[in-house]
């Protein structure tokens, strides 16, 4: 054998920090001890418990996509794999498409569609803005698209499109189906698939869902699911075709060998998402988004994005003048164990508030880390005021379920 073993085989605990780092940036974001310990199952991808399971993964979706009859679809792969699938199965060749382009994961379902040589359309949205309806309509108009497609949230520039419910339906009445990116949004914000008339949506692992990275959904529609059984051109993404994949998610038999114990994760993290509740969830992530937001004005620094076109999952923050991105983000790592994001393009630093990003401890760390990161490299803020602010936020959200648990402390 010429190649030989590498010399330097390093155990796995001998690379990983002692201490873990608080991941605080664009995703991945941190998972519960429960979706952990179900990642670390192997089970037979086609026995009864897989079945039982794929099974609950279905409904559960049901409530978070809140869809009635829509089709949940897991695939093994990244966010951007949902994306593809979504895009591949709604798109042919001679289909028209108008992506809404407010930055790079919404030009990726432009991308996606024209290397699926259909004839595209990009609504350039100016920078820092929410698509208007008015605009879209125009492009409907203009361009008879059979397809559109818009992220919720942007996570690259932190821009939320909230005319999304308006859109869609506008959409919907120009007979277009609507593909919705929610990677960084489900089950941070509302949306309602079947209400708001969305044909498609798509999510990843690693952000909203707070569970791992490489296993994702996409819920397609009644009339979605019409298009795709009425295709009779073949695909050609072999692993992304929806109709093989309904082999295993609704027919208990073979299309490729399920990431079992991704789908187990799965399962827990919407478990723990069905028995938190949407309405609270919800509560929480705008709470401790709201109080991050109030604490980094607070001290001093400038949010990227105004609202009401203000992304709440992912905040945008100005790099104050002379800092550089990169040096903060290593110090911060380096010296507070906090990860957070730099950007793709514009000068601005991103914190996450997906899932478990949003609990009071992480805000005041990564709060204090960005700081007093900031104050070492000869920024003046006032980091006191901006905790001070940071509390005070938190304090003053009605929250029924933190003022129960003081009261009993108290009592
Ligand atoms: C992260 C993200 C994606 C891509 O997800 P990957 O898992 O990196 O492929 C797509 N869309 C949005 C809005 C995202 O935030």
């Amino acid at each position: 054998m010429r190649i030989r073993v590498p010399d330097d085989l390093v155990p796995l605990d001998s690379i990983l920090p002692e201490e873990p780092l608080l991941m605080m940036g664009a995703g991945p974001v941190p998972i519960p001890a429960r979706v952990a310990a179900a990642n670390g199952i192997v089970i037979n991808h086609l026995g009864d418990t897989m079945s039982q399971i794929v099974e609950q993964v279905k409904s559960m979706s049901r409530y978070v996509f809140q869809t009635e009859h829509g089709r949940i679809l897991g695939v093994a792969g990244p966010g951007s794999a949902a994306m593809e699938m979504a895009v591949t199965n709604l798109v042919s060749p001679n289909s028209r498409v108008l992506s809404i382009v407010n930055g790079l994961f919404s030009s990726r379902l432009a991308d996606m569609s024209e290397r699926l040589e259909a004839s595209v359309t990009r609504l350039q949205v100016d920078e820092r803005q929410a698509a208007q309806p008015e605009q879209v309509e125009q492009y409907l108009r203009k361009y008879k698209p059979n397809v559109l497609t818009i992220v919720q949230g942007e996570t690259s520039n932190t821009v939320c499109n909230h005319h999304l419910p308006e859109i869609a339906r506008l959409a919907h009445e120009h007979d277009c189906l609507v593909i919705v990116d929610a990677v960084c949004t489900l089950s941070t914000m509302p949306l309602d698939m079947d209400e708001w008339n969305i044909d498609a949506v798509i999510t990843g692992g690693q952000k909203g869902l707070s569970c791992i990275p490489g296993v994702s959904l996409v819920a397609f529609s009644e009339r979605a699911w019409q298009f795709i059984e009425g295709r009779n051109d073949t695909l050609k993404h072999w692993c992304l075709d929806a109709r093989l994949a309904y082999r295993f998610w609704y027919e208990k038999s073979y299309h490729y060998t399920a990431p079992v114990s991704g789908i187990l994760a799965l399962h827990e993290a919407l478990r723990l998402i069905c028995s938190e509740t949407l309405k609270t969830r919800f509560q929480r992530h705008q709470r401790c988004s709201q109080a991050l937001q109030n604490g980094i004005e607070g001290m001093g620094l400038s949010l990227y994005v105004e609202k009401p076109a203000r992304l709440t999952s992912v905040l945008g923050i100005k790099t104050p003048q002379g800092v550089d991105a990169t040096a903060l983000l290593r110090y911060m790592s380096q010296r507070h164990r906090v990860e957070i994001s730099g950007s793709f393009g514009a000068d601005i630093v991103r914190i996450g508030q997906m899932g478990e990003q949003c609990r009071a401890h992480n805000l005041f760390r990564a709060l204090h880390a960005l700081g007093s990161s900031l104050n070492t490299m000869g920024v003046s803020l006032d980091l006191p005021a901006g905790v001070a602010s940071l509390e005070s936020t938190l304090e003053q959200y009605e929250f029924p379920p933190v003022r129960a648990v003081a009261q009993a402390v108290r009592s």
